[in-house]
């Protein structure tokens, strides 16, 4: 699935099951409480806490779930995502081409 695509699945499917999209503020607070899911499954999986009874690790469920919120900003605010994420690697690649190569602490 292209981005294109996962743009125009979300579309589809809040057209048909969703009524309408939530309002672009509602869908940021989404998207932050969907940053803080991802951060406790992180924060058990890699960091120092643990799992509690009842919890799962599913990191790739949140992370989609991050992923579902944005898709929507997108379409309801007319990003369009493919565009912005090349814009976005050539912009680092500008910047940053030879930053993280000659950064000593990345070659430990
Ligand atoms: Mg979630």
């Amino acid at each position: 699935m292209t981005i294109k695509e996962a743009q125009e699945a979300v579309d589809r499917w809040i057209k048909e099951y969703g009524v309408r999209y939530f309002s672009e503020l509602t869908n940021m607070a989404v998207l932050t409480e969907e940053v803080g899911e991802l951060a406790r499954v992180m924060a058990r999986k890699y960091g120092d806490q643990s799992f509690k009874p009842g919890e799962k690790d599913n990191l790739g469920e949140e992370m989609a779930d991050i992923l579902w919120v944005l898709l929507c900003l997108a379409n309801q605010t007319g990003v369009n995502l493919t565009e912005e994420l090349q814009k976005s690697i050539e912009k680092k690649t500008q910047r940053d081409s030879l930053r993280h190569i000659q950064n000593e602490k990345l070659k430990a």
